[in-house]
């Protein structure tokens, strides 16, 4: 089937949107629907509850975009005037909804109270509308055609926008573009590699790829590339994601730990799960922010056999058995310190596996090493051991972060095959 380019915005009208007190879902939202409906979304915008700035939002819509979904301000209050903003860039003619208004009148006198004047105001649609029921709350919502422009009004409130989209506006929508089109992404998730090094390596891929869009991006767990596909069919989009997908982890899939929602820790438990291995710890820095990173997982306690936090050098020595004259001599601060905590607690616990976690997050340097000074160790209860030492950045939360991080990496490391 024949499907058209179709180009979409999403306008969000309500001030409590510019101030911060509750967040645009509504775009999110439908940014997901029209992507399913294979619509392309070029521009989110925001604007208050203000006549001319409204009005001046809808301008530059109808200039760029075929299809404008609006949301909010459909409401019978003085500050809702999506309607009264569209009618002054199109003047087009409004009449009372007449099953619409019987309804709100059926509303108040259900309820024994008096009708304000003012609920009038939203049974008003554009004359030649398509207009929306809306069968959550009271204002309707509509569709009109303007100088080739398709506007779509849909109320501000989640659940009554939910409900007529998926009743009215995705039908419509596949009539619009044809049919048929399908948008789907994929992300794949990468650790121990940065962004610039997997960009490198996927450059010529990144530069001539347009279906899917390969787009690496950085995040605090490593590096995600997304990938997105536009087809004609759902089956069609899922080969083409899983072909990619497979060009892309012959390249770096020593990399890879998972695709869309999987996280770090879940990978690890369940590689830990089947390698019937299970872990301890002991944590200084990092205050069991580690332990709490893996036994979040559910399923967890069969790899977690627990962990020490071992914050006071006495605790390292009483506890954890580390050697007073390791610290005396080498510090808590140190490869020899952590490797101690490591092979200890794996000891203590019966673990396969143990991982330690020292050094300084505060903004002082402690035993003459700098803030950001980390030292890391993990070992196996045959003795194999690894120690890292790693400088990190950032205030203190960030650097204990980053240290979990670098723990949870290094454990991937060490049990992937
Ligand atoms: P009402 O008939 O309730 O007045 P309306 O169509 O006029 O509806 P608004 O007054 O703009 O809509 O918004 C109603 C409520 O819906 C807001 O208080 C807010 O909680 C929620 N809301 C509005 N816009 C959004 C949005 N873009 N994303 C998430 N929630 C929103
Ligand atoms: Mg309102």
């Amino acid at each position: 089937m024949m499907t058209k380019n179709v180009n979409a915005e999403i306008i969000a009208v309500g001030t409590e949107l510019l101030l911060g007190q509750i967040a645009n879902t509504n775009a999110q939202w439908l940014s997901q629907q029209m992507a399913a409906h294979g619509i392309n979304v070029h521009f989110h915008t925001v604007v208050g509850d203000n006549r001319s700035r409204v009005e001046e939002t809808f301008k530059n819509a109808q200039k760029r975009s075929d299809i404008i979904v609006v949301t909010g301000g459909l409401g019978p209050t003085e500050d809702d005037l999506t309607r009264e903003a569209f009618q002054s860039i199109s003047h087009l003619e409004m009449t009372e909804h007449v099953p619409s208004m019987k309804k709100i009148e059926a509303f108040f006198q259900n309820r024994g109270l008096q009708m304000t004047a003012n609920n009038r105001r939203q049974a008003r649609v554009f004359k030649g509308a398509t207009v929306f029921d809306n069968n959550v709350g009271m204002a309707p919502g509509m569709m009109v055609s303007y100088k080739g422009r398709t506007w779509i009004f849909l109320p501000g409130v989640p659940r009554e926008m939910k409900q007529m989209f998926n009743d009215h506006v995705g039908a419509i929508l596949d009539k619009r573009v044809g049919g048929g089109t399908v948008i789907k992404s994929k992300v794949l998730r990468f650790i121990g590699i940065g962004e610039s090094r997997l960009a490198y390596e996927l450059d010529d891929l990144i530069r001539t790829q347009r279906n899917p869009t390969i787009a690496p991006l950085a995040q605090k767990d490593g590096v995600v590339i997304r990938l997105t596909v536009k087809e004609h069919s759902i089956s069609q989009a899922d080969m083409l994601l899983e072909q990619t997908k497979q060009h892309i982890l012959a390249r770096v899939g020593s990399f890879y730990y998972g695709t869309d929602d999987e996280t770090l820790e879940r990978k690890i438990v369940s590689l830990l799960k089947n390698q019937n291995k299970r872990i301890a710890a002991a944590e200084s820095l990092t205050g069991g922010g580690f332990y709490q990173r893996l036994t979040s997982v559910p399923g967890a306690s069969q790899v977690c056999l627990g962990g020490i936090v071992c914050y006071d050098p006495e605790v390292k020595t009483n506890i954890v058995g580390v050697s007073p004259l390791t610290i005396q001599s080498k510090g808590t601060i140190s490869r020899e310190c952590a490797a101690e905590m490591a092979v200890n607690v794996c000891r203590i616990m019966h673990a396969d596996i143990g991982i330690s976690f020292t050094g300084i997050a505060g903004t002082d340097s402690v035993e003459g090493k700098p803030p950001g000074t980390v030292y890391i160790g993990i070992c196996n209860k045959e003795g194999d051991k690894r120690i890292e030492h790693c400088t990190f950045s950032g205030d203190r939360e960030t650097v204990r972060q980053q240290s979990v991080i670098k723990g949870l990496e290094m454990l991937f490391n060490w049990i992937k095959s």
